[in-house]
């Protein structure tokens, strides 16, 4: 009878030893490098829009998946601004805010914990660069539409990479084509940084070098449909710049205009933008399955325009008629995907600001 219970209890020992490793194990994995990816307004049936036009998509390529709620600290229906500053900081914020606190507190964001750890960091982009979501991971403002101030705070935020759209809120406002309302020529302000290109082809032709600014059109990108290079060819050049970090990097890239699209409730934009992403998603699997110490998260910061696949939507292997039920964002909870050390963190329901605290606490 005794020695039962003294083998029940030394059972009971080496079980509890065994779960504190997993446990530790599980927070202790932290990657080299971290490419974490922001579908704008991805919603679930926006993917299985995608899917069903395009054949197999490369976010099939991910084992680990989630969902979380995406409410921002004033609305169960959350802007991009607010969303992006709860990934980009783990904590929640009011719509149109971004990287601050309800009350105008700077937020300390994941790229400011990334260099503080020494890794290089960068943003890509399809919308102006000072848009919502890239702002939240390099500036804070009270408001998301200062682009002027934002273009400013990013340029001396110590981003190393820096590629998307938004040159005219770069020249001062004697330039003919500005939208600034000062004299400050942030253009010549991030020469004195690092190289900046402004067109695709000189882009192409670079050789990358550690800092990279590269503004590729005057306002967001041109839409996927018409461009003739991908999200995923301007991630690539991005991981040539930061791959030359040795103690790692952080990358955002974002489908800034799979949103876009969804609010004009234009179904052919919203299917070309999400396999625009999806090319991205693939550059970056690509790289992390050969470096085998890199995390990658695709998520989305919120849905938009309520998008239903309905009986007698889909004909021919094309979306004819798709339900929208708003021209705006929506409350219901988007897909994550993880692949890499850590990944199994973002598995399960998870509120949005979740998300960012994880991803810091990968970086820290
Ligand atoms: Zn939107």
């Amino acid at each position: 009878m005794f020695t039962h219970f003294r083998h029940i209890r030394s059972f009971c020992l080496i079980f509890a030893l065994l779960l504190t490793v997993a446990v530790s194990a599980q927070t202790d994995i932290k990657p080299r490098n971290i490419i974490f990816l922001i579908g704008d307004g991805m919603g679930v049936a926006h993917i299985t829009a995608a899917r069903i036009e395009h054949g197999q998509l490369n976010l099939e390529r991910f084992k680990i998946m989630g969902l979380h709620m995406t409410g921002s600290a004033n609305d169960y229906v959350t802007d991009s601004a607010a969303a992006g500053t709860a990934l980009a900081t783990g904590f929640k914020t009011d719509n149109d805010m971004v990287g601050q606190t309800p009350d105008g507190k700077p937020l300390k964001n994941l790229m400011e914990y990334a260099r503080e750890a020494g890794k290089a960091t960068g943003v890509t982009v399809t919308s102006i660069l000072p848009h919502a979501t890239p702002a939240a991971f390099s500036a804070h403002h009270i408001a998301r539409y200062h682009y002027d101030t934002i273009t400013e705070q990013q340029a001396n935020s110590g981003l190393d990479v820096m590629i998307g759209g938004g040159l005219s809120n770069y020249y001062p406002k004697t330039t003919p084509g500005s939208r600034r309302k000062d004299d400050k020529h942030i253009l010549n302000l991030l020469r004195e940084k690092m190289p900046v290109v402004l067109s695709i082809a000189t882009l192409r032709k670079i050789k990358a070098p550690k800092q990279l600014t590269a503004i590729l059109s005057s306002g967001h990108l041109p839409p996927a449909i018409k461009r003739d290079y991908t999200l995923g060819e301007l991630t690539a050049k991005a991981l040539e710049c930061l791959t030359q970090n040795e103690k790692g990097f952080v990358l955002m890239i974002e489908g800034s205009q799979i949103d876009l699209a969804s609010h004009d409730q234009d179904m052919p934009r919203i299917i070309g933008e999400t396999i625009d992403f999806d090319s991205a998603v693939k550059t970056s699997l690509d790289f992390a399955e050969k470096d085998g110490n890199t995390l990658v998260v695709v998520t989305a910061d919120h849905e938009t325009a309520g998008i239903t696949l309905p009986m007698k939507t889909i004909e021919n292997d094309k979306i004819v008629k798709p339900t929208f039920a708003s021209d705006n964002h929506t409350a219901v909870m988007v897909p994550i995907f993880a692949y890499g050390p850590g990944a199994e963190n973002f598995a399960g329901i998870q509120a949005i600001d979740d998300v960012g605290r994880k991803l810091i606490e990968l970086v820290k």
